[in-house]
């Protein structure tokens, strides 16, 4: 028996899901008026399976939503406070955003960018991204954003898959208290492409660099630019960017996301999930250049003229008191993490937390992967102070927005640590067999998505065939999401791990998320990732690598402990053939645990032969994880 935390907001307006669940059609083409449109739609969705189209006909423009409508009551509301990592900071209001972003628009225009043209960013987390990224919006640009960690190799990649003409940039990036040098990561990366014509650098370190006759600055071209530029009217399924996944799975896919249905959908959830106020001070930690950025810290706050905080650098930087030093500075009241991040704040000890006022908070969300009960609950009482609705958002890059959540803003619903209760309204969401038929309750299946929703994905830039084949060819008519799932009693969902990563153990089907909870919850343990690895009596057994709190040292004992924990919590089936105690885990650039990897290393493959992890800087860094993972799997079996 799962426990339950009765928490909410106070709100119960419930009639909203009976409403969306009796015709999901009319449900969203309500919602969708809460947008401003130039002209609207005459059919609310066009489906053609596996396309969808939404509010077809409509007009409108996502920076518009964004930042016009705002002016006329809070053009000096704060939108960012912006908190460097070297401690600048700087507060930019709902109307200096209107200029700075018209600005960008003639900027980009007078470099020849046109309706459609790709745009691809590669800039760290400084207000110039956000405004770059609108920027492209207002002029009907489609924005290509790349994480300001990847390589020359694996940016050129998505430069050439774009065909983008110009790339913005800065001179560098703090990272941990170092200069990335951007720009020089993109001349190494165009060197031989000559479709790509402009070059447009921010100084953001005024590190030295050397410019090319493609290359123009920032503050030079804003300075010559005008600061009026009319949002074009677009369709509302004009693409609106093109972002690459997380790369956990396999290699990146590219996303294109449409405009007005990606809009409707932000809107709703933010609005929903987060139950946004005014009066909020909204963070979000997630980089812009993963979809929740995209999503929770660019596009939903500002259509809802909220006042967020945006910050640069490591959440650990200079020390472990950073994050919630910024949560005390700003006053935060919303605050959505992963947890990745949770899981290592809490190995720092409660200490620190705890000497911060976090009473400004008021709800907390996270993201990303499963979050495990023990985490979630440190994360409820530790920073929360058990006020504060914890909702956990299960959604994709593919879907846009959250598909999965609790929803403080609509209903109060007993919350139970590691679910993501219910779907939102107007999602669809079954969990089936291999046949598409929905299981029972307490069984695990396929998480399928059932009818189109409005953040869905237009299609994978380029490649419609993959598309098809990824997400629509194991199930006809149901999106395949790639999650493995389970319904509890009260339809409340729990998302299992990966369908790629299930364990199967004599004939039985083990998730990776159970497992690894159960091993978190171990008082000693802080992160854990389960694999499998052939064997030949069992066809596959379980290896387990586990990361130890600050100040514990692996012993036989404890090994047992977890062991022993495993068998009584899941059953003798799910004991691990080996423990490896580690101090680092195998993780994208986003922060997930490659599991893939984790099993490469354990079947004593080479880092060279998991050609997935196409990213370079990420291989050095993963090596030296593979590399002593290694070691504590050779040191054991000898
Ligand atoms: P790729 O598709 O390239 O392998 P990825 O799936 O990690 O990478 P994202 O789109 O960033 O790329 O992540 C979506 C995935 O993250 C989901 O499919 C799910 O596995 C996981 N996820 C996100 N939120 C949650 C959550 N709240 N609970 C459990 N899992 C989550
Ligand atoms: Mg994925």
């Amino acid at each position: 028996m799962a426990d339950t935390f009765d928490i909410g907001l106070g709100n119960s307006d419930f009639k909203t899901r009976k409403i969306a669940d009796s015709d999901f059609v009319s449900f969203w083409n309500k919602q969708a008026k809460n947008l401003s449109w130039f002209s609207s739609w005459s059919q609310t969705l066009d489906w053609q399976i596996p396309y969808a189209k939404w509010f077809v006909g409509g007009t409108i423009n996502a920076c518009h939503n964004t930042l016009d409508v705002h002016q006329s009551t809070k053009s000096d509301k704060t939108a960012i406070f912006w908190e460097g990592e070297n401690g600048d900071s700087r507060v930019i209001t709902y109307g200096d955003l209107f200029i700075e972003v018209q600005k960008f628009s003639n900027v980009l225009k007078s470099l020849d960018v046109k309706k459609g043209d790709r745009v691809t960013i590669y800039l760290p987390m400084v207000p110039e991204l956000p405004i770059a990224m609108l920027a492209c919006a207002r002029i009907g640009a489609i924005h290509t954003v790349v994480f300001s960690g990847f390589s020359a190799a694996s940016i050129k990649d998505r430069i050439v898959d774009s065909k983008s003409k110009i790339v913005i940039t800065a001179d560098g990036g703090y990272r941990k208290g170092k200069i990335v040098k951007l720009k020089e990561i993109i001349d190494e990366a165009i060197k031989d492409i000559d479709f790509v014509k402009h070059v447009v650098v921010l100084e953001r370190t005024k590190n030295k660099i050397s410019l090319t006759s493609k290359d123009k600055l920032w503050n030079n071209l804003m300075n010559d630019a005008s600061d009026s530029c009319v949002a074009e009217k677009l369709d509302s399924t004009h693409p609106l960017y093109i972002l690459y996944t997380s790369g956990t799975t396999g290699k990146p896919k590219g996303v294109l996301h449409g405009t007005g249905g990606y809009l409707t959908h932000l809107y709703s959830t933010f609005k929903w999930a987060f139950d946004i106020k005014d009066s909020d001070v909204f963070f979000c930690t997630a980089d812009i250049g993963w979809v929740t950025g995209h999503s929770y810290v660019v596009y939903a706050p500002l259509l809802h003229g909220a006042t967020q905080v945006m910050y640069e650098g490591a959440p650990d930087y200079p020390d472990a008191s950073r994050i919630w030093d910024v949560l005390q500075k700003y006053k935060v009241s919303i605050f959505y993490t992963t947890p990745t991040a949770l899981r290592m704040f809490m190995k720092f000890g409660d200490d620190i937390p705890n000497s911060f006022d976090l009473s400004s908070l008021r709800l907390l969300g996270t993201v990303g992967e499963p979050i495990n009960p023990e985490v979630w609950k440190w994360y409820f009482t530790i920073i929360g102070k058990q006020k504060c609705p914890i909702i956990d958002t299960w959604w994709q890059t593919e879907t846009g927005g959250l598909m999965i959540s609790s929803l403080p803003g609509l209903e109060t619903l007993p919350l139970k640590p590691g679910s993501g209760t219910l779907p939102i309204p107007g999602v669809d969401i079954g969990i089936v067999d291999e046949n598409g038929l929905d299981v029972p309750p307490n069984t695990k299946g396929y998480l399928v998505i059932k009818n189109p929703w409005p953040g869905m994905l237009l299609t994978l830039w380029g490649d419609d065939k993959k598309y098809e084949n990824v997400y629509w060819s194991k199930y006809k008519k149901y999106y395949y999401s790639g999650d493995y799932a389970k319904k509890d009693d009260d339809d409340y969902i729990w998302l299992l791990g990966r369908s790629d990563d299930v364990l199967k153990v004599a004939g039985h089907r083990i998730g990776t998320a159970e497992l690894e909870s159960c091993i978190v919850s171990h008082n000693d343990v802080v992160e854990s990732a389960v694999c499998g690895i052939p064997d030949e009596i069992k066809g596959e057994v379980i290896i387990a690598f586990v990361i130890l709190k600050n100040g514990i040292t692996s012993s036989d004992k404890l090994e047992k402990e977890i062991s022993n924990k495993i068998r009584h919590d899941i059953g003798a089936i799910a004991t691990p053939a080996q423990i490896y105690f580690v101090s680092k885990l195998p993780k994208t650039r986003s922060g997930k645990i490659m599991r893939r990897l984790l099993k490469a290393i354990a079947n004593n493959e080479t880092i060279g032969d998991t050609s997935t992890l196409e990213d370079s800087t990420a291989v050095t860094e993963v090596k030296s994880v593979f590399d002593e993972i290694q070691k504590v799997i050779k040191e054991k079996s000898t």
